[in-house]
């Protein structure tokens, strides 16, 4: 597995070099709109920690990134009147991996819409 790239687009964003919209942040996590996102009300959850995925990941950054997954999760499905919360997290290219640092994709999901591709 490759090293983390300190240029990788999420951490310019986290450098505040490229902007984004912030919808939480804490000492620990970030969270912000999905720039192409797959539905409606589509998160990205990220640690302020360099991790390239969560294969590299240190362990203690992990409940305060699911902490902020399981807040975003509620909070967008009540902001975006949803029916369910989907939940992803991918790790290197095979797996469907594009921006090497770790975040979670939390996508608020209405009854009968599928996901964009
Ligand atoms: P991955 O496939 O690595 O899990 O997902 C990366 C996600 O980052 C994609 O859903 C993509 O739309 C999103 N993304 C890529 N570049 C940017 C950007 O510059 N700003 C924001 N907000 N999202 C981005």
């Amino acid at each position: 597995m490759s090293a983390y790239d300190t240029n990788n687009i999420f951490a310019k964003i986290l450098r505040g070099e490229i902007p984004s919209h912030r919808v939480y942040e804490d000492d620990a996590t970030v969270a912000f709109m999905d720039v192409m996102p797959q539905a409606e009300g589509h998160v990205l959850v990220l640690p302020k920690t360099p991790s390239r995925n969560i294969l590299d990941a240190d362990a203690s950054t992990l409940p305060s990134l699911i902490g902020t997954v399981q807040k975003v999760a509620i909070a967008a499905k009540e902001a975006f009147d949803a029916d369910g919360v989907t939940i992803m997290q991918f790790n290197e290219a095979p797996a469907g991996q594009s921006v090497y640092h770790l975040h979670f994709h939390v996508i608020p999901r209405r009854d009968g819409i599928p996901l964009k591709p």
